[in-house]
């Protein structure tokens, strides 16, 4: 790199000014300067007359250090967004249990299995005769009951994004966008409020964006943040897109909210419902409470969506203010693809069930932040990028299906079909496969480049009553017998020492809002 190289400006152009946008300028606008010897200069263009997404409530718990890297304080964040703590999912009637008529549930909790000496005794736990063991998450976790217990998943004592448990956030998602836009603004991102309405090409990248007011924006690298319209990267034609509505059949949601009576109906959990032909999320801010029907329209049409979320929220259905959102189910191959780079709902989504669309946009960022360097001197880095997209996609898909293919529920055309194996991806059948005589273990997985590991699997697949099969263990059985009980006292020496170190959710947020 000659020393002109070296001082010259790196213009980063981003369009769209939603979570991916707002939060990729963010992200960028404070690392970017630590890994580039170069100055960069960042323009967010948003039309003020296409609106966001405006949900994107849940997040999972990587969002903490990604937030820490866009040098934002947590109390700040906390108090500006309407945030709360998540520390996991109840999953509720996602199986047919004939010993419960309804209500039966299991929950997904962040942070790690309670290990007995570095090793797993889940095998040991399949061994007892099943009305004589704890459900999975409350033997091997403590997140769902202290929890369910309306603690935080920390105390005051404890460091910003730091606590006794792993954590995430809910939070609202036009403030988050809002909270970012000012943070940018003040650290000298340039915003244009203005819409892009051609995309002058260049071979595989971008030459040039032109706006409305005809001023033309040239950059070196354009981020691609106008969600499900992919203004820029659909201008590519060559940039297949990998539609996954075969394997995950949902594709709209049905939206509403409700205003809490106090801060004592404040979850730190989501509450994610099976329904005829989807789910209802319900996710508890400070104030209020977003709740939303996602579901398939090849099995239900939008008014008996809007029904079953009236039922659920206990309102008459003409009453219900709502808002219908259209979901486009897969991703692009080429993420990156010349000087342009997708990211947020035009790169792709994979349906809300695991909250894993900001996520996906936090991932992207992470990478960038790696191959900017290597791409602006002159590096290939896009095949490398788009394989670890990739990987997190696939990864996100096969446990998003999990859930549904697990599923013994048959009442409907949606649940029975979703056990079709054809429609159950080649990687995750090849894992329930080897499951069927052995535990999920940490080397089916890639941590490095896929979000759910073999943590998260035994979750879903123990909680929905998978029994694993095999042949019983062979070897003494004192052993079994000692691996559960020293696994019952590091369970319980743990809660004690969380019980310790956490405060009660509404004293935690009683406290906030004195700041
Ligand atoms: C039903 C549903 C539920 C979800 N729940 C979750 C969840 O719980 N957790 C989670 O992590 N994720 C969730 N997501 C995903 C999450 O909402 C998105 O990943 C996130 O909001 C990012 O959206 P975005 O910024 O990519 O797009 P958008 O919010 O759609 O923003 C697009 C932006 O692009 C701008 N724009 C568009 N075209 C142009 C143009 N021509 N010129 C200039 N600007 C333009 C718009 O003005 C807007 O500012 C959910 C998504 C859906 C659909």
């Amino acid at each position: 790199m000659n020393e002109s190289d070296t001082n010259s400006e790196v213009a980063i152009v981003i369009v769209g000014g939603g979570t991916a946008g707002w939060l990729t300028a963010a992200f960028l606008q404070n690392q970017l300067p630590h890994t580039l010897n170069r100055r960069v200069a960042i323009t967010v263009i948003e039309a003020e007359d296409i609106p966001t997404v405006g949900v994107g409530e849940a997040t999972i718990p990587s969002i903490r250090q990604t937030l820490a890297a866009c040098g934002i304080e947590e109390h700040v964040f906390l108090k500006n967004c309407n945030a709360t703590f998540k520390q996991g999912i109840e999953f509720i009637n996602w199986r047919d249990d004939p010993k419960i008529a309804v209500g039966n549930s299991y929950f997904h909790p962040f942070g790690d299995q309670v290990m007995v000496a570095g090793k797993d005794a889940t095998w040991q736990w399949l061994q007892l005769p099943e009305d004589q063991r704890a459900a999975y998450a409350d033997q091997f976790s403590v997140q769902a009951e202290i929890s369910k217990a309306g603690r935080a998943p920390k105390g005051f004592a404890d460091k910003p994004f730091d606590g006794a448990l792993a954590y995430a956030y809910h939070l609202d998602a036009g403030m988050l966008a809002q909270f970012l836009k000012n943070l940018c603004k003040r650290r000298g991102v340039r915003h244009i409020v203005q819409k892009v309405v051609e995309v002058e090409r260049n071979g595989e990248g971008i030459a040039a964006v032109r706006l409305d007011s005809e001023e033309r924006v040239s950059a070196d690298i354009f981020v691609d943040c106008t969600g499900f319209a992919a203004r820029l990267i659909n201008s590519d034609k060559l940039n297949r897109f990998n539609n996954l509505s075969d394997v995950l059949f949902v594709d709209r949601a049905v939206a509403t909210r409700l205003q809490n009576e106090s801060l004592h109906d404040v979850l730190g959990y989501t509450k994610s419902t099976a329904q005829s032909a989807g789910w209802i999320w319900d996710i508890a801010l400070q104030d209020r409470r977003g709740i939303g029907h996602v579901y398939s329209s090849r099995y239900i049409d939008d008014d008996a969506a809007r029904a079953e979320l009236a039922a659920y929220v206990g309102q008459p259905v003409e009453a219900l203010e709502t808002r219908k959102l259209d979901m486009r189910i897969g991703y692009h191959d080429q993420q990156w693809r010349g000087n342009t780079v997708a990211i947020g709902l035009s790169s792709g989504f994979l349906e809300p069930l695991e909250s894993t669309g900001i996520y996906l946009i936090e991932m992207a960022n992470w990478a960038m932040l790696e191959f900017i360097p290597r791409y602006l001197a002159g590096a290939q880095v896009q095949g490398h990028y788009n394989r670890i997209l990739h990987n997190h996609y696939d990864n996100i898909a096969d446990f998003l299906k999990l859930h549904y293919c697990l599923s013994n529920r048959r009442d409907t055309a949606f649940w029975r079909d979703n056990c079709d194996p054809s429609t159950i991806p080649q990687s995750l059948q090849a894992n329930l496969d080897a499951w069927k005589a052995a535990v999920p273990s940490i080397y089916d997985f890639d941590r490095t480049t896929q979000c759910f590991s073999a943590t998260n699997y035994k979750f879903v697949l123990y909680g929905m009553g998978w029994n694993g099969g095999g042949d019983p263990i062979s070897g003494p059985a004192d052993y079994a017998t000692s691996m559960m009980a020293d696994l019952l006292q590091r369970r319980s020496k743990l809660r004690d020492f969380v019980l310790r170190d956490t405060v009660p959710t509404v004293a935690y947020f009683e406290a906030l809002q004195k700041l």
